[in-house]
């Protein structure tokens, strides 16, 4: 119970830093300096105010204690969202080095998903840099499998087979895409639909490479499929409502390969694979 409560704390803090990352990183700032601020009046945040979700919901009721302009609930949402995968991670890898790993891999997700929902882009240097500290980790965890004698199934091999199948299958489905939306806009004299040409973007491509080298091969397949239904709900709820049809995407990818983390072998052994 304490050491669940250790790990929320520990997550949620995380999730407070994510969101200093979220706000500066598409906007070129530096993520350690300076001290966190105010977007509005840029009055530093005093480190009581900075206490994650208890500042938000209590001290601060939402609103910065100097201008009273409204803090986005994406603070806590962040901080929240970041300390429940924290506990649920802990609780299944213990203090391992696959909850480091899979941690700095769900905060990746929680980064891109944010920074897509509120850009519709993500600095194209995110997922890239993922991918090589997805392989050092991969390497270093190999090198303790080689150390006991195990020279099978090394992480570093599986990782590398998920990068080249996540970044060559996702980028066959975007030239496939691509076609067909082409036939669809010239059959119906259009140049796109609401500015969208491409049916997924490179960044997309570089994500299902992030996906592999983490996750590997099958959570590459389960997590292509399972963002569609993610997608479909929203668009559902934008059409209820009419909101504009263009969706971030990113964050139903990560949705789908958090689903993957947890599911994915289960779900290739349930369809007999
Ligand atoms: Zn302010």
């Amino acid at each position: 119970m304490i050491d669940g409560l250790i790990a929320f704390i520990f997550g949620s803090s995380l999730g407070s830093f994510l969101n200093v990352c979220i706000y500066r990183l598409p906007k070129s700032l530096s993520i350690v300096k300076p001290r966190s601020y105010c977007p509005s009046c840029r009055r530093t945040i005093n480190w009581f105010d900075n206490i994650p979700l208890i500042s938000y919901f209590i001290l601060l009721k939402g609103k910065c204690r100097y201008c009273n302009s409204k803090i986005s609930l994406r603070y806590p949402m962040v901080e929240l969202i970041t300390g429940i995968v924290t506990v649920y991670l802990y609780k299944r890898f213990s203090f391992s080095w696959n909850f480091f790993e899979f941690l700095f891999f769900s905060s990746l997700l929680i980064l891109v998903s944010f920074i897509d929902i509120e850009y519709r882009a993500i600095p194209i240097y995110i997922c890239p840099m993922g991918i090589i500290l997805g392989l050092i980790f991969k390497l270093y965890e190999s090198s303790k499998y080689l150390k006991s004698g195990i020279i099978e199934n090394l992480p570093i091999v599986n990782s590398f087979k998920g990068l080249v199948f996540g970044l060559g299958f996702t980028y066959l489905f975007k030239l496939f895409g691509d076609l067909l939306l082409g036939i669809y806009l010239g059959l119906n004299n259009k140049d796109s639909i609401e500015g969208e040409k491409e049916s997924l973007g490179l960044g997309d491509v570089d994500f299902m490479g992030m996906v592999g080298v983490f996750l590997g091969t099958k959570s590459v397949i389960t997590t292509f499929f399972i963002a569609p239904f993610f997608g479909l709900f929203y668009s559902l709820f934008a059409i209820l409502f009419k909101k504009s049809h263009i969706v971030p995407y990113l964050p139903y990818l990560s949705l789908a390969s958090f689903v993957s983390l947890i599911w994915a072998e289960g779900i290739f052994t349930f369809i007999g694979f």
